[in-house]
């Protein structure tokens, strides 16, 4: 079975192509393995050159919006990520907008968010990433799942592993941020994970009875 996964994000690819594989980083994978008769691409492996504007307004949309334009430009499933970070201090922000919040760069971004809590003591400082993701198929099917991990903003960043808002990103029960853990570690308590648990059993059940177009 092909998935075409629909974001070119290289921080997601790797997550997903570690989530959705027997083995991460040599041990053994966090929840029950798929079938390895799944094979992943990313849009430019399959030479699919669509920008696909996120009109939603809730992480569920857009993963939907993403996951059915990327079915539909590839004939195949398309597994697409709706994903972000809420900060229960600043209203939930910068929510479905984590993506396109105060800047170009992770760099601008984290420092942006760090300047809004200013030294609003940890216990305030709480916060979540969220995800959805959407599998959509070539004739119109559509399944969505949303996982969560809770966290706390810290003051400054540490840790060079993940990408985007992991290094503020501070897990009081590790002690560290989720750029300081092992991919495999996130990839056992990520929002991401959480979310694509509720997707297994389908992905693994259509694996079995898709053929390859
Ligand atoms: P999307 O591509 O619109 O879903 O944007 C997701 C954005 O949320 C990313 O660009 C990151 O800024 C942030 N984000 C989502 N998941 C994570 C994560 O696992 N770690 C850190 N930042 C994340």
């Amino acid at each position: 079975m092909k998935i075409l996964l629909a974001t070119n994000n290289p921080g997601k690819v790797r997550e997903y192509r570690d989530l959705l594989s027997r083995k991460v980083s040599g041990r053994s994978a966090p929840a029950a393995p798929l079938n390895t008769s799944i094979t992943l691409f990313t849009p430019a492996d399959l030479g699919i050159d669509i920008s696909v504007e996120e009109t939603g307004t809730t992480f569920a949309e857009n993963a939907t919006i993403k996951a059915r334009a990327f079915a539909s430009a590839s004939g195949s499933f398309a597994l697409a990520d709706d994903s972000g970070l809420e900060i229960d201090a600043l209203g939930g922000e910068p929510g479905v907008r984590s993506s396109r919040y105060a800047g170009p760069t992770d760099a601008d971004r984290i420092r942006a968010v760090l300047a809004k809590l200013g030294d609003l003591p940890l216990e305030k400082r709480t916060a979540r990433f969220r995800c959805v993701v959407a599998l959509a198929g070539p004739t119109g099917q559509l399944w969505t799942s949303e996982g969560t991990c809770e966290g706390l903003i810290a003051f400054s960043p540490r840790g060079r592993g993940g990408f985007g808002y992991d290094p503020i990103f501070y897990l009081p029960s590790l002690g560290r941020t989720m750029a300081q853990i092992p991919r495999y570690l996130k990839n056992t308590i990520s929002h991401r994970a959480h979310a694509l648990q509720g997707l297994r059993p389908i992905i693994a059940s259509l694996a079995t009875t898709t053929p390859d177009p």
